[in-house]
């Protein structure tokens, strides 16, 4: 307890090259490898699995699909083949079930001089098939008699090495010997701990010492498995410890424009204009909402809802509360269709009230424009809604109190980054910027919500409205596409309008734009004039014509959509009942999700056919069952969290918060959450951790701050 503030420093940020063994050559491998420069970083080198060192193997039992395998035997005779440099060594090796070849191409000497036949040995290594017999090349040997003794017998740790750093014998075995040089160095070397004794006293956590002892050297599965919890739990406290603490520190600096009242206009839409009840989750989260109106500080909250949960009555409600207070209010969305279609349905739930909307957008012609800004800079025009337009620098507002931001995946990270942490151009007080509410239909799981989003507030509507048919959703191959063509003929019968989407991941991909103008030709011939109408859009044509394509599509005047995923967000067609997705082994999960979504919004019964080719890989294959199986927008991402690591999930790359060492954003979301609540315990009872108990926090804060993390990036 006497040790200085700067002892655990001294001895984690040690250069690796003064651990014995080491030296600069493997230093220099170590670091451009494994990126392994301190002391901490090597203890901090996780095994990547363990093998069961107490399971014995008969030799009857070895084959070489085994990873690796363990023998007791003895050795019957011992040779070495071939000459010079072609030189290996062989010793034969027997237990009761029969013999394999233990096989040297290096230290021959050494090895001849102390393999000792008759003796039984206990033998370590990966078995392989030569000339159709079993043999374990360089394994590891122990006398049978010592082994008990020394207690090797356990769990053994496995490291990720590279091809670079075993030509430098800086195997896996070597890494394990150099962390037992390194923990005999710190078993004498007195070491703060980086944890607070209440926290390692409530949730019985091994000190800091024990857990890397056990991370490498378990003596069995239950240590282990204490040792792993006390290193994720840890690296997910500090996690969220920074996230808080950034949130802190941007409530303080932004004082909120504060809602106080629930005013004339909000209550006569509630009772007058709701043409329907709201959900239960809808009322939930406007409450949360309000509460952060109201607090003072600004809102920064991010709304999760599923395709078709009511977001956008949700995000005009809001609006009406800024109104109420004396402030106008903009919508952005990523697209105009989208932009437009908000005007409209904005417009229809307002009716007769006396509230001003415009819409802004790139082609609204000039006149209007001037007319826009002039409105906005004195007052009299309430909400903005468009598209980019809005955060262009001569839009200026009077009194702006809130923004909202539809389908915000659409958004790049800097354009989020402009509204929420540099506030928004739009506000002309940086220290006073507006609420900002971002709503998007791509659900993310909790733990990587926690993570990404760990300094916002977050908000969920779990729930649909109420009467919603669930979409029928197929999966079909392509040797049943006549089949596909007369259901969608029936359709077209009936009324409905049909989507039909091609994946275009890339829209430069050459062959995806063959495939797309295929497809297209394929279906203007069995659906042809004047019969049937089929609109295209795709990412190559020119803005203006894609409108002018989708307009045509949405005002009901074709009846088949053939497009790439440029339809992916929020278009809202009620008509269109079926999606078709071709290809769909080629789409991830969220995006499958997401193409579904835009079908099953009106009254009639809607489909959801899954294309695919004959021959379809594992995950391929789950991603279809998923979707078939499921339509709840949180499952489907819980999947595809699985299936593709958290690396992969949009928005995640960029920010390097999911390079965690230990823990796992898709298996320990229970760790998490308890980190998450002891880290927001701690700082409400000591926000700026200056308590001595929580000394060690700021020490270990100081020193994990130079890791390779770019916050600046994280949204
Ligand atoms: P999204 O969350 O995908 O943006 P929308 O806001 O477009 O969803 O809503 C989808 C549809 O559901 C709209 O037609 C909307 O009018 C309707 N809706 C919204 N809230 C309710 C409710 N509480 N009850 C019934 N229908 C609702
Ligand atoms: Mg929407």
């Amino acid at each position: 307890m006497s040790q200085t503030a700067s002892g655990n420093e001294n001895f984690f940020a040690t250069p690796v090259e003064y651990l014995k063994g080491v030296g600069p050559q493997r230093a220099d491998v170590l670091k451009k490898e494994l990126g392994i420069f301190t002391f901490y970083d090597l203890l901090t080198h996780y095994p990547f699995r363990y093998i069961d060192r107490t399971k014995i193997y008969t030799i009857s039992e070895a084959t070489d699909e085994l990873p690796y395998i363990q023998l007791k035997g003895k050795i019957l005779s011992i040779h070495a083949v071939g000459v010079k440099r072609a030189t290996r060594l062989i010793a034969q090796f027997k237990d009761g079930t029969g013999t394999v070849d233990l096989v040297w191409f290096q230290g021959i000497k050494w090895m001849r001089e102390s393999l000792k036949a008759g003796v039984e040995y206990i033998v370590f290594g990966k078995p392989s098939s030569y000339n159709g017999k079993i043999n374990i090349v360089h394994p590891e040997m122990e006398v049978a008699a010592d082994a008990s003794e020394k207690g090797t017998k356990n769990l053994q740790a496995f490291y990720n090495t590279t091809e670079k750093c075993k030509t430098r014998n800086l195997d896996s075995r070597a890494i394990l010997k150099l962390q037992r040089t390194l923990l005999e160095k710190l078993a004498s070397q007195p070491l703060n701990e980086t944890l607070p004794e209440s926290l390692i006293h409530d949730l019985k956590l091994l000190s800091i010492k024990e857990a890397f002892t056990y991370i490498h050297f378990p003596a069995d599965a239950n240590t282990l498995h204490k040792a792993q919890f006390r290193l994720k739990f840890e690296e997910f406290f500090y996690l969220q410890l920074k996230l808080l603490k950034l949130k802190l520190i941007r409530t303080e600096k932004y004082r909120g424009k504060v809602f106080s009242k629930v005013g004339d206009q909000f209550n006569y839409f509630f009772h007058k204009r709701l043409p329907f009840p709201l959900t239960n989750a809808q009322k939930k989260v406007l409450k949360e909402i309000r509460n952060d109106l109201g607090s003072g500080r600004q809102m920064n909250r991010l709304l999760q809802g599923d395709v078709g949960s009511g977001k956008t009555l949700v995000a005009l409600m809001s609006m009406l509360m800024a109104l109420d207070n004396g402030y106008q209010a903009c919508l952005m969305a990523p697209t105009e269709i989208l932009a437009r279609q908000h005007y409209d349905t904005i417009k229809d739930f307002l009716g007769d009230m006396q509230v001003n909307v415009e819409v802004l957008t790139g082609s609204t012609k000039t006149a209007e424009r001037n007319k826009i800004h002039t409105d906005l800079k004195n007052g009299t025009l309430h909400f903005l809604i468009g598209t980019h337009a809005l955060i262009e620098n001569d839009v200026q507002f009077k009194n702006q109190g809130l923004v909202v931001i539809d389908e915000q995946h659409r958004f790049g990270v800097e354009q989020r980054a402009r509204l929420w942490t540099k506030n928004s151009p739009i506000s002309t007080a940086p220290t006073n910027p507006p609420h900002v509410l971002v709503m998007t239909a791509t659900p993310i799981p909790r733990t990587l919500a926690m993570t990404l989003y760990g300094d916002l507030d977050v908000s969920v509507i779990d729930e649909l409205p109420p009467g919603r048919k669930p979409i029928k959703t197929v999966h079909y191959f392509e040797s049943q596409r006549l089949r596909l063509f007369g259901f969608v003929k029936e359709q077209i019968k009936l009324g409905r309008q049909i989507y039909m989407v091609y994946p275009l991941i890339d829209e430069s991909e050459k062959m995806d734009y063959n495939d797309l103008m295929q497809g297209f030709e394929s279906v203007s011939r069995e659906f042809p004039l004047p019969q049937y109408k089929v609109s295209i859009v795709h990412g190559r044509m020119k803005p203006k014509d894609k409108e002018y394509e989708m307009k045509n599509f949405v005002d009901g005047k074709t009846n088949i959509m053939v497009a790439t995923t440029v339809i992916e967000v929020g278009v809202n067609v009620p008509n269109a009942s079926v999606m078709v997705i071709e290809s769909a082994e080629r789409f991830g999960l969220s995006q499958l999700h997401q193409l579904r979504g835009r079908v099953g919004r009106g009254a009639d019964q809607s489909y959801c056919i899954l294309m695919t080719g004959p021959k379809l890989g594992n995950d391929s294959k789950l991603r279809l069952q998923t979707m078939v199986r499921t339509s709840d927008g949180f499952e489907i991402a819980e999947t595809d969290l699985k299936l593709r690591g958290p690396g992969d999930i949009q928005g995640t790359q960029q920010s390097g918060i999911t390079d965690l060492k230990i823990a796992d954003l898709s298996k320990d979301a229970p760790v998490l959450e308890l980190a998450r609540k002891s880290a927001i315990l701690i700082l409400e009872k000591d926000e700026q951790l200056a308590l001595p108990e929580n000394s060690c926090i700021q020490r270990q804060l100081n020193f994990i701050k130079k890791d390779k993390t770019n916050w600046s990036r994280v949204s």
